[in-house]
């Protein structure tokens, strides 16, 4: 009897040990999962931005397709009309929102911004999903800081080149754009500048860039812009990637940049690759499309520390031995290509872009006011361009 509830005795002290033991576990388990948890719920939350204030009319992405409303691709459109009549331009941010030139430029359009004639359509971030989750092992920041011009810092989200996975989860082994046919790895499904021209009962990302052909439609778009940032080793760089119906402006906005001081290489869109937004925008609506690359070594695969001073500076210790080397498709001086460089470049090809069409079509002109230079990006800084 005795050792019956000694044993019994010892069972019940070696529980609770374990008990204390699990629970302990559990408490590490919840204190991770609530502290990355916490990382997930900071990035979904949305940065506000600051329009200017000739901006006429604030519309949502799911005003063009309506089951994109409470998703996480739903998004803020910015629409600025002149005081005279003209044509309509759409100027895309965030489409890739680990390029961050893109999205900062179209946040300095959408603060700044006087359309005289015409009207200028700006969605800063045209991929809003793809703002909610940095890409996988990459170490990317989730944020860089930028001084507004009154010294109070503005944080920005870096995303990812996909629409967020938990937004469209699994991915295909193999993605076939509709409506070519063509095939691309599986996790393509969920780039949006290779959904175009989009399904309106597709994936997530093929509703986004459906939406986004629909405003090219229904607004009666004439110019469409998207502006991205790319590896200083990736030879479409420092680039102007235009369809062949929107040639005859692009190359009048290179000659016209070239003035200036900026090399841009005109590029034409490849009339086999599919999804791009300036081949089926081209060539599924009225718009003229293009697309605007500048050169950042966050994209790059040669970089080195993958911090926010990466982001900003742009400047790497590999990169300049790979100049060095003549391993690179862009110039890239020892002290970088900081930001100003890369927004500064966007700003002043979207203005020149704007002008070649207003001087080749007059009927169609866009034509705007107190958006910074490139000479004045780089004196001012980008942050003095932020409200
Ligand atoms: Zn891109």
């Amino acid at each position: 009897m005795t050792t019956k509830t000694s044993q019994i005795h010892k069972t019940s002290t070696v529980d609770v040990k374990a008990l204390r033991r699990s629970a302990l576990y559990s408490l590490f388990i919840g204190i991770a999962v609530f502290a990355a948890g916490a990382d997930f719920v900071e990035q979904r939350r949305v940065e506000p931005l600051f329009p200017s204030f000739s901006l006429s009319q604030t519309r949502h992405l799911s005003d063009y397709l309506s089951s994109l409303r409470n998703t996480h691709c739903d998004t803020d459109i910015y629409i600025f009309n002149g005081r005279q009549p003209g044509g309509t331009a759409l100027i895309l941010g965030g489409t890739h929102p680990n390029e961050p030139a893109g999205y900062i430029s179209a946040v300095v359009l959408v603060e700044n911004l006087a359309v005289e004639q015409g009207r200028i359509i700006v969605i800063p971030r045209a991929n809003a999903s793809a703002f909610t989750a940095t890409e996988p092992q990459e170490a990317f920041p989730a944020v860089f800081t930028l001084t507004g011009r009154r010294g109070k810092p503005r944080l920005f989200r870096i995303g990812s080149r996909f629409t967020n996975l938990l937004d469209g989860w699994p991915d295909p082994i193999v993605y076939r754009h509709h409506p070519s046919g063509q095939i691309l790895s599986g996790n393509e499904t969920r780039n949006l500048n290779r959904a175009y021209p989009g399904r309106a009962d597709g994936t997530l990302t093929e509703r986004t860039a459906y939406a986004i052909a629909e405003i090219v439609r229904r607004e009666k778009v004439d110019l469409v812009i998207d502006l991205h940032e790319a590896a200083p080793e990736y030879p479409v760089i420092d680039a102007l990637v235009a369809h062949e119906r929107a040639m005859n402006i692009a190359a009048m906005a290179i000659v016209d940049l070239q003035m200036v001081g900026l090399d841009f290489r005109l590029e034409p869109s490849p009339p086999n690759f599919h999804g791009l937004i300036h081949r089926e925008l081209g060539d599924f609506t009225g718009a003229q499309a293009m697309l605007l690359e500048s050169a950042g070594a966050l994209q790059g695969r040669l970089r080195g520390a993958t911090n926010e001073n990466l982001v900003i500076k742009s400047k790497d210790p590999f990169y300049t031995q790979a100049a060095r080397l003549g391993k690179l498709q862009v110039p890239f001086p020892p002290e970088g290509i900081p930001l100003e460089v890369r927004v500064g470049r966007h700003l002043e090809a979207v203005t020149l872009i704007c002008k070649s069409l207003s001087d080749a079509e007059p009927a169609k002109a866009v034509l705007f006011k107190n958006v910074p230079d490139y000479q004045a990006v780089i004196e001012k800084g980008v942050g003095f361009w932020l409200q």
